[in-house]
């Protein structure tokens, strides 16, 4: 055999769903040298990756931190904490994330109802009540549904989870670091995200937060968590004031989500929400010069994540790969029943510019024309008035 090679990695663009471009300066940080975990001049970061995570959430709840694993991991940390066999919970699934938590939930041994809307479309107050039941222990919802490219409205989920009892948890994988943030105001009792996102950190972190409410209902368990990594009773001591070993904190991608949250906060949160509804606004506006349809309505899509309808007698698949081959550039395919009918084109934290709309724009312009069809307007054009407009 000879002599194993570096790797050396294309350099692309990722405008698919995640993950996202990697800002450089998190790519830099996550190359300095490894600490021990419990270095104090470690757990001097930790605290601040706690309470920079805290400001990016909207949050003063105590419980707050990133879990080792990705968005799944942090998903899979708030049913398995809140739940115990019996209990009942109410998902909105209207997507794959939704369709996801019900799993999770239904193997925490959990009565699950699952309460469903077309992919593609968000969930009302009435639409949530109809599916209800009787009381909750726990209701569950994707604020960002990154497969459908759908922005969920939190306070009809608020109002519903009130009504029936129930605490309030939310799949914030792709809205943190994108949109502001607003746990508290908003009424969430547990919540996760993900870095590969619109954080612009590699996948391997899972930030979650707990209320007051939700962590009082960890305490007053009758039964032990099932796993034990997941277990915030036990991490919490970790990154509590107790610092007591747990498993070994992934230092260098703490050192990543530390220097991506920090270019979230010196950049603005508002500044970075507008900063990717403007980018957006102009892309959806380029698509459809091509005659190309958004997915969402209007008023319900994500800024982060426009699905958009694969027109009649174009491949998909073909698509895609002229615009990694020729562009170097990445977008997503359909998943589901969107599977081979929709991209999934993602403009996500560092790679939410003005520079990626463009390129995105033209290159599928060109991979249009290369499958015959003919283009109706320009999409540079377009993206342009809007940016103007
Ligand atoms: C990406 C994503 C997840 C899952 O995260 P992984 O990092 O792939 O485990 C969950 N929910 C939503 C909305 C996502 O976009």
């Amino acid at each position: 055999m000879s002599a194993p090679q570096p790797i050396n990695p294309p350099a692309r663009v990722l405008l698919g769903p995640g993950p996202s471009d990697v800002a450089p300066s998190v790519l830099g940080a996550l190359a300095k040298p490894t600490l021990g975990h419990l270095d104090p001049a470690f757990l001097e970061i930790m605290d601040q990756v706690r309470d920079m995570l805290r400001e990016v959430f909207g949050t003063t709840n105590e419980l707050t931190f990133p879990m080792s694993g990705t968005g799944s991991a942090g998903m899979e940390t708030c049913f398995v904490n809140l739940l115990e066999p019996g209990d009942r919970v109410l998902v909105g699934v209207n997507g794959v994330f939704g369709t996801r938590m019900a799993d999770v939930a239904r193997r925490c041994g959990a009565e699950v109802t699952e309460v469903a809307a077309e992919w593609g479309t968000t969930f009302s107050a009435d639409q949530l009540r109809a599916g209800a039941e009787g009381t909750y222990d726990v209701l569950a919802i994707v604020h960002a549904e990154t497969s459908t490219g759908a922005h969920q409205d939190l306070s009809a989920a608020k109002t519903v989870a009130d009504e029936v009892g129930a605490l309030l948890l939310v799949d914030c994988v792709t809205s943190l670091g994108g949109y502001r943030m607003e746990l508290d105001a908003w009424g969430v009792d547990a919540a996760y995200s993900g870095t590969q996102k619109c954080l612009s950190c590699p996948p391997g972190l899972s930030p979650i937060s707990f209320s007051a409410r939700a962590a009082a209902r960890l305490a007053n368990r009758k039964t032990p968590v099932q796993s034990w990594y997941l277990d915030l009773s036990l991490i919490s001591n970790y990154w509590g004031s107790d610092r007591a070993y747990h498993h070994t904190a992934p230092i260098n991608m703490l050192y990543g989500l530390h220097e991506a949250l920090r270019l979230v906060l010196v950049e603005g949160i508002d500044v970075r929400a507008q900063r990717h509804r403007r980018n957006a606004t102009a892309l959806v506006a380029g698509l459809q010069a091509m005659g190309l349809e958004p997915r969402v309505a209007e008023g319900e899509r994500l800024f982060p994540l426009t699905a958009v309808a694969v027109p009649d007698g174009v491949e998909d698949a073909a698509v895609r790969r002229y615009l990694l081959s020729e562009y170097g550039v990445e977008i997503g395919g359909g998943l589901g029943p969107m599977k081979g009918n929709t991209w999934r084109i993602g403009l996500m934290g560092s790679g939410s510019t003005r520079r990626n709309v463009t390129l995105c724009l033209s290159g599928l312009r060109s991979a249009l024309e290369a499958q015959g069809r003919t283009v109706p307007g320009d999409p540079l054009a377009a993206a342009a008035a809007a940016y103007a407009g």
